[in-house]
């Protein structure tokens, strides 16, 4: 039995807790959700009507599964017993290794080398200290900006903040201090010749200075929910190697299947020099990120004057975490995941199309088991999440978007019902 009320639980929330892009304590109001199952969160009360939701978020893309999968479950509960968590300085242990190994395996060649960290915005460090460092150790210490589109988004630590858009992004605050970036603009929905020739330009003028491109292939997540065509992949992929540049490709969202392809990088058939995934890597249990890395990359660091990556942070290669991994992996993989996500598409197509016709909607998009509702305003978030939640969904709108990105195990009936939701938060908010 829960321990608090759920006005006593509130209290203490608005007192004490600051929650992720909110304001201080005591200016926003959660949800209570006491448990979860399936594609369902179990609210502690009901509110406006409901006690159940409909996760269409997944748990900010992760929770592929759906929540309390008996599968993971198991792993989790059976690592438990064995060993939560050990430093990975000077150790290693099964989870990890069958985990490494495993990335390797199901990501493009040729990556080779695993980074295991505890979360997408570290991975992405990682990512950039690698490229930094595979440069100074090569004795051309002046190639260590970093050039990216615009409208991405990267994380909320400093250097990942510094690859977000520092116009229309989140971390706009703190442009002047971050490093200083180099910015191509955000690619168009559309293949175009003019926007592929400027991207070479660009690339060409700085390389220079240039470590690594980072961008996040096919779909710009939270810094907008854009679709892009996988050829400006192959174009960055082209100057990148006449330019001598490295390139990183940010799968944290994208990976693990929910473009339609098991890594969106595939749809390009072209592979990175460095890469992230994280957020359903362990299908949303416990967080834990990655970064692959090429031969090349570490050959060329472990020539340097510093000859290691000196990255360890505390819960490194977490043995819970890298045991729910490889479990969730294996659920993906041995079932038909791309009938799954073909299904949720075809369901999203269905379900929002009738928001093209809603006043103030300028677009609607839908990709793999991704659907965009864009305004031609900002979103009323309050509004658009009351009015999502009546029809008994999640949805955590923001800007001028609605959008969601359901568990794969979410039913015909459920995406049906995230449909309604979209319109009334589209209508509403
Ligand atoms: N890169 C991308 C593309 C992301 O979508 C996110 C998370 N929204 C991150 C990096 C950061 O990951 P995390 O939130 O786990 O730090």
């Amino acid at each position: 039995m829960p321990e608090l009320t759920p006005d006593r639980l509130l209290a203490l929330d608005r007192a004490h807790v600051w929650h992720p892009y909110g304001p201080m304590p005591g200016r926003t109001e959660p949800l209570v959700v006491r448990s979860a199952s399936g594609v369902r969160l179990r609210l502690a009360e009901e509110t406006h009507g409901q006690r159940e939701l409909v996760d269409g978020m997944a748990s900010w893309w992760s929770a592929v599964h759906g929540y309390n999968h008996p599968v993971l479950n198991a792993a989790a509960r059976d690592q438990l017993e064995r060993m939560s968590h050990v430093m990975f300085g000077g150790l290693t242990h099964e989870p990890a290794v069958l985990l490494a190994t495993k990335l390797v395996e199901i990501t493009p060649e040729p990556l080779r080398h695993v980074f295991l960290a505890d979360s997408g915005s570290v991975s992405v460090e990682v990512a950039v200290k690698m490229c930094l460092q595979y440069w100074r150790s090569l004795g051309r210490p002046a190639k260590r900006r970093l050039l990216t589109w615009r409208g991405g988004y990267h994380g909320d630590t400093w250097q990942p903040m510094s690859v977000c858009d520092p116009e229309g992004g989140m971390h706009g605050l703190w442009s002047g201090v971050l490093p200083r970036q180099v910015f191509a603009g955000a690619p168009p929905a559309t293949y175009e010749e003019d926007y592929a020739d400027g991207l070479r330009a660009l690339i060409a003028r700085h390389a220079d200075e240039l470590a690594a491109v980072i961008v996040e292939p096919v779909v710009q997540g939270a810094g907008g929910m854009r679709f892009h065509p996988p050829g400006y992949l192959r174009v960055l992929r082209e100057a990148c190697d006449e330019h001598g540049v490295l390139l990183v490709f940010d799968e944290i969202a994208t990976g693990f299947g929910r473009t339609g392809t098991l890594f969106a990088a595939e749809q390009a058939a072209v592979s990175p020099d460095v890469m992230c995934v994280g957020k359903a890597l362990t299908g949303g249990y416990l967080t834990m990120a990655a970064t692959l890395c090429t031969a090349r990359i570490a050959e060329g660091i472990a020539r340097g004057e510093v000859p290691v990556l000196a990255h360890g942070p505390t819960y490194m290669g977490n043995p819970l975490a890298a045991a729910v991994a490889n479990a969730s992996i294996g659920l993906l993989l041995g079932q038909d995941w791309q009938g799954e996500v073909k299904r949720i598409e075809a369901g999203l197509r269905d379900s929002l199309a009738e928001a093209a016709s809603v006043p103030g909607v300028r677009d609607v998009r839908v990709l793999g088991a991704i659907g965009v509702v864009q305004l031609d305003h900002e979103v009323d978030m309050a509004a658009a999440t009351r009015a999502a939640v009546r029809e008994g969904v999640w949805l955590r709108p923001f800007r001028d978007l609605i959008y969601t990105m359901p568990p794969y195990v979410t039913d015909d009936e459920d995406l049906a019902r995230i449909g309604r939701a979209v319109l009334a938060a589209a209508r509403e908010g």
